[in-house]
């Protein structure tokens, strides 16, 4: 603003001189002090990914360009007496100064201060974070609610889904009903939305994302994604099964399956502070700590299926992520498997069934009836 104003006085006063000073540059300047206060306006900083994109644009480049065409500098070079004006001149011309302005500097500023600004790391908010914690429906630290069952929901592959409500009509049962989003894969395969879900993602699969039919029994659909191979095996409990080509080559073999290796990285908020510290205590002293203890403290033990494949699961000390562990966030590398029945095993590696909408003559569909989500959730369970 104050900025604003010495430049209107002095433009004001160079209009009297000889060579004026032409108004559209101090309009430009007036246009472009208008859109740095838009910018600055709470209300767009709070209006979420989309005010937060008019921020960048405002800030980064619309009112800059408005501010440069006002020419800022000739009119300060003009008003200042000789001597001022001479020095202000020569520093302009200090080599360090030339190569801060060079358009090479400019443009590594530019694009580095971009790609330093969109670095998650960088600049962990926690409003973000706690924002996210707010949108649960109640639920318990940061973690989403299971629609089933309201249990928080933890990302470990094969234990959970996500039900998008883009695969839903406004006329479904299930988005009426509000049987969609985060849910446990095991409350999921014992609820009767599953084979609601099994149809709808199907439907998705192949007629939005491009997944072809490789084969097709009662109970279950083979998809294969052209484009790399991956199989999707749903599941008419509604469980699926994705699995990249060559992934069963690190298979290790088990009663009635395979188990897969896992390894991603975990960021989660716990309720309590102790809790936190115990579990970053035993982190930084013995460099991991048991899966399964998270998974009590989260509350869902119950809710796990195929309990087998988180035995010796383990979340491990991680450097690079120990740099997040604000408030009661903790983040750390997660090493556990995930475990594929024998039936979803074969159909993967059922060949030429490509254009098929019966199963081939390899595969070995399971009995009628049989529930093979039932069966695996009898599994012993070890800590
Ligand atoms: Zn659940």
């Amino acid at each position: 603003m104050a900025a604003t104003a010495l430049y209107l006085h002095g433009a004001g006063r160079e209009r009297h001189t000889p060579g004026g000073w032409p108004l559209p540059r101090s309009i430009a300047l007036l246009a472009g002090s208008l859109l740095l206060i838009l910018a600055l306006l709470p209300r767009l900083a709070h209006a979420g990914l989309q005010g937060h994109m008019w921020q960048h644009l405002l800030l980064g480049m619309y009112a800059p360009i408005m501010i440069a065409l006002a020419m800022p500098g000739t009119l300060l070079l003009r008003r200042l007496p000789v001597r001022q004006a001479r020095v202000l001149v020569g520093l302009l011309a200090a080599r360090p100064v030339g190569i801060l302005i060079h358009p090479f500097t400019a443009a590594v500023l530019d694009i580095g201060g971009m790609y330093l600004w969109s670095h998650r790391r960088l600049f962990a908010d926690p409003c973000e974070y706690r924002e996210r914690q707010n949108r649960g429906r109640g639920n318990r630290m940061n973690l989403e609610p299971c629609f089933l069952c309201s249990l928080p929901v933890m990302e470990l592959e094969g234990q959970f889904d996500k039900m998008d409500s883009y695969y839903l009509l406004p006329e479904d049962d299930a988005y009426v009903q509000g049987a969609y989003g985060w849910c446990h894969a095991l409350c999921l395969a014992q609820s009767s939305w599953g084979a609601f879900w099994f149809t709808r993602r199907r439907k998705h699969f192949t007629e939005n994302m491009g997944y072809e039919q490789k084969a097709s029994t009662g109970e279950h659909c083979v998809l294969r994604r052209p484009r790399d191979g991956t199989l999707l095996i749903l599941r008419h409990d509604g469980l699926m099964f994705d699995i990249a080509p060559h992934a069963l080559s690190k298979a290790k073999s088990t009663e009635g399956g395979v188990l897969l290796p896992v390894e991603h990285e975990m960021n989660l908020e716990l309720d309590t502070a102790a809790t936190v510290q115990k579990i970053r205590d035993d982190l930084m002293k013995h460099k991991r700590y048991s899966l399964w203890a998270l998974i009590d403290e989260v509350g869902i033990r119950e809710r796990m299926l195929f309990p087998r494949a988180l035995e010796g699961g383990e979340l491990r000390l991680d450097k690079r992520l120990r740099r997040e562990w604000f408030g009661n966030w903790l983040s750390a590398k997660v090493v556990y498997e995930r475990f594929i029945p024998d039936e979803i095993v074969s159909l993967s590696q059922t060949k030429g069934g490509a254009s098929s909408s019966t199963m081939p003559g390899g595969g070995t569909p399971p009995p009628a009836g049989s529930s093979p989500a039932l069966s695996s959730s009898t599994c012993k369970r070890s800590p």
